[in-house]
């Protein structure tokens, strides 16, 4: 990893898991033995935060997988950041590809979330990633720029920010992204942020991969000198396969 912060590895559960599977998952992570160096987040839904907030016994951070883009209100079934930090919710997941390309979710109301939610003190996963179309029309780095370039214009600061790249053919699918395919993206963005915010938030934003990783190809991953940790999805919900995800930065 080329980035100055910790590994960080985020388990993103989605709408998956109902109340027992939640606590079966609960305890596998809190059995489970974790490299103490590394940065731990898990995302449950929203429903089940508060139990795992309070039976989490690891040093693992909780994250939710979305928040309102401003303050709370009349606003049928949305949350507020606010709700979020009163419940102890330290971490959000803006951009998912899921919420972009099924909700419909812009850059620009993605880049005023992440805003809402850094001023009212929750950090933030900024997701990214082409879809498979715009790969082979060689636009990803041009996609992936003006992704970030909404964060960008938008944020207040860059330190409660964890960059995801998520490249949408990778996603759910199975297709992990080579070790060099991620890494080539990983230094563009990180170039990317040398060239338009700062030498200080290129070299210290984490810049994660997120598509398909799993306990078979996270080790090989880990290598590349750009990958900063992992955005983890199907391969979370098994207790004992994202601490092998956790552990394989070592
Ligand atoms: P996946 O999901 O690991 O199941 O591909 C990753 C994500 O959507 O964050």
């Amino acid at each position: 990893m080329a980035g100055t912060g910790k590994f960080f590895v985020g388990g993103n559960w989605k709408a998956n898991g109902n109340k027992e599977s939640v606590s079966k998952l609960v305890k596998e992570l809190n059995d489970a033995k974790l490299e103490e160096d590394v940065d731990v987040v898990v995302a449950p839904p929203y429903i089940y935060l508060d139990s795992v907030l309070n039976t989490l016994t690891k040093r693992i951070e909780v994250s939710a997988q979305n928040s309102w883009v401003g303050k709370g209100g009349a606003f049928t079934g949305e949350i507020s950041a606010e709700q979020l930090k009163d419940l102890g919710v330290q971490w959000v997941i803006l951009g998912h590809s899921e919420r972009r390309h099924v909700i419909g979710e812009t850059n620009e109301f993605i880049g005023k979330k992440s805003a809402y939610a850094l001023n009212n003190g929750l950090k933030v996963i900024a997701c990214i990633g082409e879809l498979l179309e715009e790969r082979e029309a060689g636009k990803t780095t041009q996609v992936c720029f003006e992704q970030l370039k909404a964060y960008a214009d938008a944020v207040p600061g860059w330190k409660d920010i964890v960059i995801a790249y998520e490249p949408v053919w990778a996603i759910g699918t199975g297709k992990v992204a080579s070790p060099q395919q991620a890494q080539e993206v990983h230094a563009e963005i990180r170039k990317w942020l040398a060239d338009n915010v700062s030498a200080e938030a290129s070299s210290q934003t984490r810049i994660i991969y997120g598509g398909s990783v799993n306990a078979a190809n996270s080790a090989e991953l880990a290598t590349q000198e750009d990958i900063d940790g992992f955005l983890v999805g199907g391969a979370s919900l098994k207790g004992p396969d994202f601490a092998t995800i956790v552990n394989s930065v070592t």
